[in-house]
């Protein structure tokens, strides 16, 4: 670090007030007996394809809804829906992230009784929704080789703010000679037991041991 660099001290009643939404939304979803799972990661490593795949091996065992994050579009939302899965989007507009009360604004457009597994989609940036819990009992984060190899080391705060790690797109690292092992090197840094799934959401490699490690 040089002596131009400049910490910045993110203010804490925001985050204070995300918290106490977050608890009423986990209280929500109890009480449906809902489980709910927040997917992080950036633009373009494939959490809406993920989702996608979930939801099609999941469809037999659990009514699903999906709660998508957005800066202005519906084309993530509009193509889970394609698989004749309930929507809910969420256009953040501004906002990088999202906060528990936009979540549970969008609770309450759906009739929660008709679900048992929500999939929560967040805004595609690695770096502000971790700090901000939604009330899923689960916040995964999805990276994808190919997006370099830095993405672990660059995002340690996501990282330890999350409950796994999915590397997607793992049917392209031969083709990309990308070490996929090193990105699991640098997990293991930050967090020594922390889940990690390798998948391929495209090809549906790893997913049946996804759905394992999230108990689903
Ligand atoms: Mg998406
Ligand atoms: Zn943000």
């Amino acid at each position: 670090m040089t002596d131009k660099t400049i910490t910045i001290d993110v203010r804490k009643d925001l985050f204070g007030a995300n918290e106490e939404a977050a608890a009423i939304n986990a209280s929500i979803f109890e009480q449906h007996g809902i489980r709910a799972i927040d997917v992080m990661g950036s633009v373009g490593t494939g959490k809406t394809m993920l989702i996608e795949t979930l939801c099609e091996r999941l469809a037999d065992k659990y009514r699903i809804l999906m709660v998508a994050g957005d800066l202005a579009t519906t084309i993530d939302a509009d193509r889970v829906a394609s698989h004749g899965v309930d929507t809910v989007q969420i256009n953040t507009q501004t906002a990088c992230h999202l906060d528990a009360r936009m979540v549970r604004v969008a609770l309450k457009k759906v009739d929660l009784s008709k679900y048992d597994l929500v999939f929560i989609e967040n805004v595609g940036n690695l770096i502000c929704p971790a700090g901000y819990p939604l009330g899923a009992e689960k916040k995964i984060v999805v990276v994808s080789i190919t997006e370099g190899p830095y993405m672990i080391r660059k995002h340690p705060l996501t990282i330890k703010r999350s409950d796994m790690v999915v590397i997607n797109k793992v049917d392209l690292a031969e083709a990309l000679e990308f070490d996929v092992d090193s990105l699991v090197r640098d997990i293991r840094e930050i967090d020594a037991t922390l889940p990690v799934v390798r998948v391929s959401a495209k090809t549906g490699e790893g997913v049946d041991e996804l759905i394992r490690v999230l108990d689903l």
